[in-house]
């Protein structure tokens, strides 16, 4: 028997190193006891995929190559903590039409294509760190700019080590 190569898969938006440090930075003083997230491992995801055959993994991609996408910035500021999961994370005080439109065609383009449809509303937030017991000890910070100016194919590899990620396209936005 043949066992078809299944992938985990997600859309995100990166950011760039430097944006990556400083939230590792402003954030490290506030942070409770967690694990925390290294500096290249920090993203917003835009739509989970999950484990997926090559099949659906074209049809994915076919289907972001038809979405127009806009440049955008978010402004990260807001802090906080979600008990269940143990996670606290970083967010932008307000979603940018831009960022909700986005969200809406690659949901839509998950559907197209099969994929089982998220029922949780939406909220663009970076993970800091996992196993808190408690939040931050601020919930807000300085806003930090993060430009959107495009958004990334993700293939993700879990392990006792924490997930490895990897980039394997991006889409940058429609001129
Ligand atoms: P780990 O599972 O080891 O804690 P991780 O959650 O970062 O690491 P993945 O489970 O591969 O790695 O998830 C990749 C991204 O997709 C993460 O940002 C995660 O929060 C998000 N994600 C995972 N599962 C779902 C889901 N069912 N719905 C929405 N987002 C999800
Ligand atoms: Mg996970």
């Amino acid at each position: 028997m043949t066992v078809a190569e299944s992938q985990r898969l997600f859309f995100a938006l990166w950011p760039a190193p430097a944006v990556a440090e400083l939230i590792t930075e402003r954030m490290a003083a506030c942070l409770p006891r967690c694990r925390r997230i290294p500096p290249a491992n920090l993203h917003i995801t835009l739509a989970f995929i999950g484990d997926v055959e090559a099949t659906k993994a074209v049809c994915v991609q076919q289907a972001a190559d038809r979405i127009s996408s806009r440049e955008f910035t978010l402004n990260l500021s807001q802090t906080g903590f979600w008990r269940r999961p143990g996670v606290v994370w970083i967010a932008p005080e307000t979603t940018p039409a831009a960022l909700i439109q986005l969200h809406g065609d690659l949901s839509r383009a998950l559907k197209d294509c099969g994929c089982q449809p998220e029922t949780r509303p939406y909220h663009p937030h970076l993970t800091l760190c996992r196993k808190a017991r408690h939040g931050p000890t601020t919930g807000m910070i300085e806003p930090i700019t993060m430009l959107i100016n495009e958004f990334v194919l993700v293939q993700s590899r879990l392990s006792a080590a924490g997930a490895e990620y990897k980039i394997l396209r991006r889409w940058p936005p429609a001129r």
